[in-house]
């Protein structure tokens, strides 16, 4: 039915500028708001539909304007968004940026309807899940709804990318086990490997030692190292004039499914995840600049 399904977050993201970020008790003043899509699960899939995958998405939004500006950004990129669960009771997730001149963003997440997405409404899933090639799922949801996921993902042979982001202090066994890729960035793969010195490849080691069936790392500039039982492989980045790393990871994993969705070996989908997170950092935001195959085909290199 689907090459990828994503069960995951959905978040407004609400955007300001400041020329210095505020102190405790103090106001700045800052630029207009922007308004734009976000969350890594509704990231996630627009990166895979912009790219011509068949993807939907299971979340929950608000019955809000923010909810209907998600729904419409995930409808423009291709998405299905019949699996979205509309919830009158719970505002949608909202992201409050503040992004000062040094680049280093400050963040406050109120996860709103991200909150509610259940168990029960993963296991009023599961058909879908069995139908689809790929199930993508991070970690801004309720653990015990990705859990539930990955459960029926296994139990039914649908192959499964976990992303364990935002990164958690440790993964439970069963989730690990189940990862065919984890996808994680250098910050993710010291916390879960539990080795703060090395390199990128003994982390990869370390997480598939714990469990993980494979393991791409995330390398920014740098591209990905891949280890699956073909062994370790470096994939170098793509040099670009980079604007806005924003959702870059995102992009990458989107891609990614989609690619083993339609048969590539692993190494050969971090190839062009690799290029299609290279496209996203191009363009400001994450959602918008998420590339098609028309606009990916343009890129150097
Ligand atoms: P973010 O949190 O910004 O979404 P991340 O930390 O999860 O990203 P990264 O490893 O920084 O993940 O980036 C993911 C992918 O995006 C990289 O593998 C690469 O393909 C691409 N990428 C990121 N930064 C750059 C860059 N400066 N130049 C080229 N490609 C980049």
């Amino acid at each position: 039915m689907y090459d990828v399904l994503v069960v995951g977050s959905a978040n407004a993201d609400l955007t300001v500028r400041v020329e210095r970020r505020p102190g405790a008790g103090e106001t700045v003043l800052g630029t207009d708001l922007v308004e734009s899509a976000g969350g890594k699960g509704a990231n996630q899939a627009a990166a895979a539909a912009r790219l011509g995958g068949r993807t939907a998405l299971l979340a929950r939004v608000g019955g809000d304007a923010f909810g209907e500006l998600l729904l419409s950004a995930q409808r423009e990129a291709g998405t299905d968004v019949a699996p979205v669960i509309v919830d009158e009771a719970a505002r949608t997730g909202t992201a409050m940026i503040i992004v000062s001149p040094d680049g280093d963003n400050s963040i406050v997440v109120s996860p709103g309807a991200n909150a509610a997405l259940t168990p029960r409404d993963v296991a009023a899933a599961k058909d879908v899940i069995a139908a689809s090639s790929v199930v993508s799922l991070q970690l801004e949801i309720p653990m015990e709804s990705v859990r539930a996921a990955a459960a029926t993902a296994e139990d039914a042979g649908t192959r499964v990318v976990l992303n364990p982001s935002p990164a958690p202090e440790t993964l439970a066994p069963e989730l690990l086990a189940v990862a065919d890729p984890l996808v994680v960035n250098e910050h993710e793969a010291r916390q879960l490997s539990g080795l703060t010195d090395g390199k990128p490849g003994e982390w990869a080691h370390a997480l598939r030692d714990k469990g993980a069936r494979s393991v791409v790392v995330t390398l920014g500039g740098d591209g990905a190292l891949v280890l699956d039982a073909s062994g370790a492989h470096e994939v170098p980045g793509v040099k670009v004039r980079a604007v806005d790393t924003t959702g870059a990871g995102d992009a990458f994993t989107g891609a990614l499914a989609t690619r083993l969705a339609r048969g590539d070996a692993l190494p050969e989908a971090a190839r062009f995840a690799v290029r299609v997170g290279a496209a996203a950092v191009t363009k400001p935001g994450a959602q918008p600049s998420y590339p098609t195959l028309e606009e990916l085909d343009q890129l150097p290199g």
